[in-house]
């Protein structure tokens, strides 16, 4: 099977994406090695805690497939994947994968007990979308060759390139199906 997307279940939130693809019909599958990567079409980074993702994507030799990977097929990265995406990180121990021109600051929006909902404006959408934030990252020197699909006054929090998505926020918290059902659509050929 070929037409699985892949969830990775290194560290963090992934089990609730899980629910989500299932509730829209898309099959999944968990990805803690690189081996398990040919039989997904993409793949989500789920939120979490983007240093010790980016140690564990070491450990388990992860680093430079993950990359290859996202040369062919889409990735939708959450929070920490987020910052993981980006081409610089204002964190020397993160690793950038380097797969979206961005520079990611983390945990701008403050600390853990600053986790909060707020309502976003979608690109593709007129109705609102009541996003949660963790301890979330910002988009910093976003290269013009990205878009920004949602904002939150005015400040990008979820970016495409290409077929990749990055986001700030955590849609899997959510009831709302959109942003899961938006990379479906966006990934489906
Ligand atoms: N602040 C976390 C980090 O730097 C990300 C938080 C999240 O994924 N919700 O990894």
């Amino acid at each position: 099977m070929t037409d699985h997307i892949g969830v990775l279940a290194l560290q963090g939130a992934y089990q609730k994406h899980v629910k989500c693809l299932d509730a829209l019909g898309a099959e999944s599958r968990l990805v803690t090695r690189s081996d398990e990567l040919p039989a997904c079409s993409a793949l989500i980074i789920p939120g979490g805690e983007s240093t010790t993702m980016s140690l564990l994507m070491q450990e388990y030799s992860l680093f430079e497939p993950l990359k290859a990977f996202a040369e062919t097929r889409p990735v939708m990265a959450i929070c920490a994947g987020m910052i993981l995406m980006a081409d610089e990180i204002d964190d020397a121990r993160v690793r950038p994968l380097g797969i979206i021109p961005y520079r990611a600051l983390r945990n701008v929006y403050g600390s853990q007990l600053n986790s909060f909902t707020a309502d976003i404006e979608l690109c593709f959408d007129e109705e609102a979308y009541r996003a949660h934030f963790i301890r979330a990252p910002r988009f910093d020197q976003l290269s013009d060759d990205a878009t920004i699909v949602a904002t939150k006054d005015k400040d990008a929090v979820m970016v495409s390139y290409g077929r990749h998505l990055a986001l700030s926020f955590h849609p899997e918290l959510s009831d709302d199906a959109r942003i899961h059902e938006y990379w479906l659509q966006q990934i489906i050929n």
